[in-house]
């Protein structure tokens, strides 16, 4: 078998539902009925059948829009992903509430979690607890906060409390122009040295990206699209073969806000920064 070029990919299932209720939470926080936990469940094994079967390497980003991991077929997967030959990479965003008893059969050098502490649902020192099982496990992962001032005392108390060997960053708060003040800016640099990436707001119509080229989206369907944020559909991964949706892109909207939108971006070229742990957000220099 002659393996391709690596290719990244962000799946979102139907899943649309949380244990906490964040006020910023920008998703739908809904409760799920059995049947649509169900059908997201049979979207999800279907997917996992289709990356078996495919002659490249493939580096996973699991994205929900609400929590996956407190779901037993979501841990289960990702455990058995974390063993396949073709998957470099699985990686998930989780507000890391679940239990971790399923980590200790994952792969350690595949699986790797980004994780976010939530301050109005759950205590610093629980957080803390659960991210010591991962590292006990030795699972990589990263983990942040919203940049929002409510949360600031949260923000030192975290950089104080996690190992030094954990990245901990901070996304910038950008629904509200000119939030921050330059001694809020400078204190949040020191924190996380990153900061000042995920605080730009990139203008990026016609500019070159990776999104479409070495990276997809893919819904819980099968139905491709370049990114999360273009919604032009490129084709169905079980209708149409990868090839025929792959191509050099450029972007078509006026700009580019999120971590996993922006890594894409061609210009800023942050593989320099971040090398092959770019999808659960571990710069080089903590890996
Ligand atoms: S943990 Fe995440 S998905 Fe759940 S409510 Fe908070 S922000 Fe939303
Ligand atoms: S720059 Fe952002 S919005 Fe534009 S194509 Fe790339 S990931 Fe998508």
């Amino acid at each position: 078998m002659t393996l391709k070029q690596v290719l990244t990919i962000l799946y979102r299932g139907p899943l649309e539902s949380c244990n906490y209720d964040c006020s910023y939470c920008p998703f739908a926080k809904k409760k799920n009925t059995r049947e649509e936990l169900a059908f997201d469940r049979a979207c999800l094994l279907k997917f996992e059948n289709w990356i078996s079967q495919q002659d490249r390497e493939i580096s996973l980003l699991f994205t929900p829009w609400g929590e996956a991991l407190i779901r037993k077929y979501y841990q289960e997967c990702l455990v058995r992903l974390s063993w396949l030959p073709n998957v470099k990479k699985v990686c998930i965003q989780t507000n890391l509430s679940c239990s971790l008893a399923w980590i200790a059969r994952a792969n350690p050098k595949t699986l790797a979690l980004w994780t976010t502490f939530h301050p109005t649902e759950t205590t610093v020192d629980k957080f803390i607890g659960q991210c010591q099982q991962l590292v006990e496990n030795k699972i990589h992962f990263s983990v942040g906060i919203v940049g929002k001032k409510e949360n600031f005392s949260f923000i030192q108390t975290l950089k104080d409390q996690l190992p030094p060997t954990i990245y901990f960053w901070v996304n910038a708060y950008k629904r509200q122009a000119n939030y921050y003040s330059a001694t809020e800016q400078d204190w949040l640099q020191k924190i996380d040295p990153l900061f000042s990436f995920n605080n730009t707001i990139y203008e990026t119509r016609g500019k070159g990206c990776e999104a479409g080229e070495s990276s997809l989206s893919i819904d819980g369907e099968g139905n491709v699209t370049r990114c999360h944020f273009i919604k032009d559909y490129l084709g169905n991964i079980y209708q149409q073969s990868l090839d025929s949706m792959l191509g050099v892109r450029s972007c078509t909207n006026d700009c580019c806000r999120c971590y996993i939108g922006y890594i894409n971006l061609k210009e800023l070229d942050l593989n320099r920064i971040y090398s092959n742990r770019i999808l659960e957000r571990i710069p080089l220099d903590y890996h």
